[in-house]
């Protein structure tokens, strides 16, 4: 007799985990199955071992900085191999205390992959068993999309492979222009190796605030990151002393690794959903409506798999959400509207609600507060580096629908801010609330000047 459980979740991601200990919170029997390691890729491979890295990073620039404030240091050195076997111990100790998570939370976890027999029937690849469930959750995730195959394919890593290169590359080409390629771009870049990305479009970044875009490229050049634009790789040649990489329109560039941050696909490949008749959308997601339930009434998709937000964060609320309706008898939806991010690149980005152009195209009235200023701490260590901050008002009630922030510590101050920005707060409310001194946060309440203003169907109007 196969077992039977009220929820079979399939992947212990931050969305699986989630979904998995609440619904065992309300009684129900639930059983989740990870093929690869419990964690997910926030843990495994992504947002933590990446911000792990970013923290080794910085120190090459606390270094330099430090002369300027009086210290003198030895020349440093620094050692891939020992941060790396770090990270992994670290990664190793979170695994764990996931899975000890959903043990005293009752939930049963299996290391197998999990495929869908029937609507509702699981079978675990490991042993052959099936389970019945009365509820299917999906959350498996994401996995790096490398484009069309070109020449010397096989020599391009993803993020997946960059965490556990057995020695850090003097020169690395990075594809893609989105978070994880400048993110890996500053990485690559603090730790020593000579770093070029290469992205198609005309600038970093797509779909954030031009100013952000553009304030993020300046910086990223200033510390030495090559960034070609307009240009894709076309083939990848091994030669003697390295890889000879060919991009469209602008000479070759010999490099030691190739790394295409290309965007991440929706992990259903091979999972059953045809036999389970879950409809997938345009982009082979999973097709959720506001519940996260699928075409099947009785299975539910949270997650990069659904291609929402692709954000940690964003998973775990879909998960804890899901549970709360289907076994807490809290219909819950999630609010995906004004979700604040953070870029980790160097300086990291950090931004919540429209961005200028976005602004202009919804309201009727729209003003914008900029400011771009040297940090403190670069007045004392010498280095060529401004922060830039930038609030987006709609010019009818001064809400503030959107900040944008390029700087040291803009993640954490957009967290922050992002709670103002939900409270519907206006640029009044921002005024009134008194100056920290001295921070840099500080200016995003004390910028009196419009730096423009736009009418809908009039010219932008400096004041
Ligand atoms: P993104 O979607 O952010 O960026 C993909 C980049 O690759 C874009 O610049 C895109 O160009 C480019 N690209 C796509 N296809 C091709 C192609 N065939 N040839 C050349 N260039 C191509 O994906 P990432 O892989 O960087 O990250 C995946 C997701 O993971 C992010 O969107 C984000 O949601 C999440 N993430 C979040 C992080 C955070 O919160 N800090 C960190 C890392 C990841 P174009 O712009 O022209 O489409």
């Amino acid at each position: 007799m196969p077992q039977e459980v009220d929820l079979f979740v399939i992947g212990a991601g931050s969305g699986g985990v989630r979904a998995s200990r609440i619904a065992s919170g309300y009684g129900a029997k639930v059983m989740v199955a990870e093929e690869y390691r419990y964690g997910g890729t926030c843990v495994i491979r992504g947002c933590v071992p990446k911000k792990l890295l970013v923290y080794a990073s910085r120190f090459a620039e606390e270094f330099e900085d430090a002369a300027g404030f009086g210290w003198t240091l030895d020349k440093p050195s620094f050692d891939w191999t020992k941060l790396i076997a770090n990270k992994d111990k670290e990664i190793d100790r979170l695994e764990k205390a996931y899975m000890s998570t959903l043990e005293r939370a009752k939930v049963a976890t299996v290391r197998s992959r999990a495929v869908i027999v029937d609507p509702h029937t699981v079978r675990l690849e490991a042993t052959g068993e099936t389970v019945k469930a009365k509820h299917i959750l999906i959350a498996t995730g994401g996995t790096p999309s490398l484009g069309k195959e070109i020449e010397g394919y096989e020599h391009i890593i993803s993020s997946n492979e960059a965490f556990h290169l057995t020695e850090l590359p003097k020169r690395i080409l990075i594809q893609g222009g989105g978070y994880i390629a400048v993110e890996f771009a500053g990485i690559f870049n603090g730790l020593g190796s000579d770093v070029t990305l290469v992205y198609r479009g005309d600038n970093i970044l797509r779909g954030f605030d031009e100013d952000v875009r553009s304030h993020l490229r300046g910086e990223m050049e200033k510390r030495g990151i090559k960034i070609v634009t307009k240009a894709i790789v076309e083939g990848i040649e091994k030669v003697d002393h390295g890889l000879c990489v060919m991009l469209s329109d602008h000479a070759d560039v010999v490099v030691d690794k190739v790394m295409f941050a290309t965007g991440r696909r929706p992990n259903v490949a091979g999972l059953g959903l045809e036999v389970a008749g879950v409809k997938l959308d345009k982009k082979g997601a999973i097709e959720v409506n506001e519940f996260s339930q699928t075409s099947v009434p009785h299975i539910y998709a949270v997650g990069d798999v659904t291609d929402r937000i692709a954000l940690t964060p964003v998973a775990i609320r879909e998960g804890h959400a899901f549970a709360d309706t289907v076994f807490g008898g809290k219909p819950t939806r999630i609010d995906h509207r004004d979700v604040p991010t953070a870029v980790f690149s160097e300086p990291e980005c950090g931004v919540i609600g429209l961005t200028e152009a976005e602004a202009c195209e919804r309201l009727a009235k729209v003003d914008i507060y900029k400011s771009s200023f040297r940090p403190m701490k670069a007045t004392l260590s010498g280095r060529d580096t401004r922060t830039f901050m930038k609030l987006v008002v709609d010019g009818e009630n001064g809400r503030v629908v959107g900040c944008h922030i390029v700087g040291p510590d803009a993640g954490e101050m957009i967290q922050l801010v992002g709670i103002a920005v939900k409270m519907k707060a206006t640029k009044a409310d921002f005024d009134a609330t008194m100056a920290v001194h001295p921070t840099a946060a500080e200016e995003l309440v004390t910028m009196r000047e419009k730096a423009s203003s736009h009418v809908r169907g009039a010219a932008a109007a400096a004041e």
